[in-house]
């Protein structure tokens, strides 16, 4: 019997930790902890320690598939790469470029997601490229960008246990990223004071030492009226405000706007109780902000990661151990995604495509003469360009928009009604089963490649077993796709030649090599180069922006697109669960997690149910505007009076067939976390 014991990362979230796959005879048979691993130091969260559970399940895709007579049928690689090639070149010659999109993934390698840009890009001469940081991330990216000149975590894991005061909103940390949580418990028990923000009295809340319940989508409301009070009270650093920023006035003005009095009624916080955070957070010394969906899943999430950034500045919590700006990435890869150019704006290290010296730089290394020059459509926008009959292919890797996107009744008609839908997976998800052509994937164990966690920490991955069947890694399918069609460039080898190309194209991972990063604590971005020794905290002497600069932005309040009124009276709210993970393809076919939680649930206000004469377990209908699902009631005091919450994970109850496609004027991102909903005994 041969046993391996072979370290990796794990597949699940934005944490990025490092587990040791145990292989015996060519299958996972479990996995155990990597002591020395950085983030996680040994521990893993359930989802971690489960996570070779669905790797050699039956119903992993073996083989490709094609549609034929209304029914998916078993191919050939030949049969299926062929095809997509002739189809691909015919709808791009009689359509053009702009009627082809293709969707890269936070769930495959950072040289996979280059490689599918520069598809995009290059084969299909398209700048429809997007991926689901669109639906989580994208206003952290446009937000952080716009005031601190880069779209990321500013300080490291590790840093959290510094922190004199964690100020965590619009994340539940304890579940949706436990070993990051271990921080916080660490710099807790270490004297820091823990404030949480949050509509629901969450695992997370239950730690806090403040907990604030705030009305979803009055972020903006909140931040302001803290920063008032800073203001107000004199403890705003002055020194910093003066010499690392810029905006000053403009952020003041909005603010002396909006007192604790004023933010009362609109956030559901008590006045005093703003005071309160606002003079922790204000003096505490090193006060760290961490924050998620909560904040960005809105029509106005620019707006609040704005506001992120402002009350750190304001405060001087930024560039310095245990403070900074920390949006926690919900998947393992959605940074490295980012950093890859799997967006429509920019191509890899963030080098906007209607910039024409950078486009340059790119197409030199990449040998052609150039790329699309405008900005492409993003995630939503493609599914709207479908309906209108303007977009006739779509690619898509690694993704499930049938549950992950919002409003899911649109999207099924979208993706009915296109001509040609290519889906690249390991099972075949309920995006997969809409597809003309359905093409086998390996899974996490079976590669070697890098992600990016939320640290900026760009680790290996090590293959502990083959992929079954004919499954084949996402870069090999997409270069061969490629080939097929007669472009040149995609002439790889391996991963590591395709990380060789990044490197070159990406300032950021310039200093990077899989040697380096062989080391267990691998490298944070950025590194220039092969001496540097990679960036855990940013921003310690000077921002990103060219002028060194940070910019203060007086943000008005707005209210989210849809409001409560008399004939859809709740707020929806949405959320991951600990043992469950986006679209549940995965942690739903791992046995012991689906037996923790096998469905989905409305939590309701104790009060609101009584009032609807609704009991626990009751099954309730729960509609909105979009569609109506049915779903068992969870009914509960932690959740404030007039929210509701449904977890996103289930297709059968999907929180999504409610949501709303609103979209967020900056970053496009959809206002995923607040619609309005009503509820009906069945
Ligand atoms: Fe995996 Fe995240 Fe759990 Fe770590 S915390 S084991 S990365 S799911």
């Amino acid at each position: 019997m041969k046993i391996d014991v072979v370290p990796t990362i794990c597949p699940y979230c934005g944490c990025g930790c490092g587990m040791n796959l145990v292989a015996k005879d060519g299958k996972v048979v479990g996995v155990e902890p990597w002591k020395r691993h950085p983030v996680n130091e040994g521990k893993l969260c359930p989802k971690g320690n489960f996570a070779h559970e669905f790797l050699h399940r039956d119903d992993r895709l073996t083989t490709p598939l094609i549609r034929k007579d209304g029914k998916l049928v078993p191919a050939t690689w030949d049969e299926a790469i062929s095809l997509i090639a002739s189809k691909f070149k015919e709808i791009k010659a009689t359509y053009g470029p702009d009627a082809m999109a293709c969707f890269a993934s936070a769930r495959v390698t950072n040289e996979e997601n280059y490689i599918m840009q520069k598809f995009a890009r290059v084969a299909l001469e398209t700048a429809n490229i997007d991926h689901c940081a669109r639906l989580c991330h994208g206003t952290t990216v446009a937000g952080l960008a716009k005031s601190l000149g880069s779209g990321a975590m500013t300080n490291s894991i590790k840093d959290i246990e510094e922190a004199k005061c964690v100020f965590i909103i619009g994340s539940n940390t304890f579940e949706d990223h436990p070993l990051i949580a271990r921080r916080v418990a660490r710099a807790k028990k270490a004297g820091a004071t823990l404030i949480v923000a949050d509509p629901r009295y969450n695992m997370t809340a239950k730690q806090a030492d403040l907990y604030v319940q705030f009305r979803s989508g009055t972020d903006v409301a909140l931040i302001n009226a803290m920063m008032y009070v800073i203001l107000s009270e004199g403890l705003e650093d002055k020194e910093f405000i003066k010499n690392r920023t810029k905006g000053f006035d403009a952020l003041k003005e909005e603010v002396m706007k909006c007192p604790p009095e004023w933010a009362e009624p609109i956030t559901g916080v008590p006045a005093d109780t703003i005071r309160e955070m606002a003079r922790i957070y204000a003096k505490s010394g090193a006060s760290s902000l961490i924050y998620s969906m909560g904040v960005t899943q809105h029509s106005t999430g620019t707006d609040n990661v704005l506001s992120m950034s402002n009350l750190a500045m304001l405060t001087g919590n930024i560039g310095k151990r245990g403070a900074g700006v920390n949006p926690l990435r919900g998947q393992n890869n959605v940074q490295g995604a980012c950093d890859m150019g799997a967006l429509p704006n920019v191509v890899s290290g963030y080098q906007a495509v209607i910039n024409p010296e950078l486009r340059a730089k790119v197409c030199g290394v990449w040998g052609v003469k150039d790329i699309p020059g405008k900005v492409g459509l993003t995630i939503v926008e493609v599914m709207n360009a479908i309906d209108e009959g303007k977009m006739k292919s779509l690619f898509i890797m690694g993704e499930n928009p049938m549950v992950s996107d919002p409003d899911v009744n649109h999207v099924e008609h979208a993706l009915k009604a296109i001509d040609f839908l290519v889906v690249q997976d390991i099972f075949l998800t309920e995006t997969a089963e809409l597809a003309t052509v359905v093409l086998p994937a390996a899974a996490y164990a079976e590669k070697d490649g890098t992600f990016t966690n939320t640290e900026r920490r760009v680790q290996l991955l090590r293959p502990a077993i083959a992929p079954p069947g004919e499954a084949k890694q996402d870069w090999e399918i997409i270069c061969n796709i490629a080939k097929a069609m007669g472009v040149a460039g995609f002439d790889f080898k391996s991963q590591e030649e395709i990380f060789e190309e990044v490197r070159k194209t990406t300032p950021q991972y310039a200093g990077m090599t899989y040697e380096r990063l062989s080391k267990p604590e691998a490298l944070h971005w950025p590194c220039p180069d092969t001496s540097h020794p990679g960036t855990p905290i940013l921003h310690t002497a000077k921002f990103s922006h060219p002028d060194g600069l940070g910019i203060f932005f007086g943000v008005p309040f707005k209210y989210q697109a849809e409001r409560p009124d008399a004939e859809y009276p709740f707020i929806l709210t949405t959320g991951r669960l600990l043992f469950h993970y986006h679209t549940g393809s995965m942690t739903r076919r791992s046995a012991t997690l689906d037996d923790e939680v096998k469905t989905g649930f409305v939590e309701i206000n104790t009060e609101d149910a009584k009032a609807l004469g609704v009991k626990n377990g009751d099954k309730v209908k729960v509609l909105s505007r979009r569609g109506e699902i049915e779903i068992a009631a969870k009914v509960t005091p932690d959740i404030m009076k007039g929210i509701i919450f449904i977890p996103f994970h289930f297709a059968e109850c999907s929180a999504n067939k409610l949501t709303i496609a609103a979209l967020d004027p900056f970053a496009k991102m959809p206002e995923l976390k607040v619609c309005s909903a009503k509820v009906e005994v069945i």
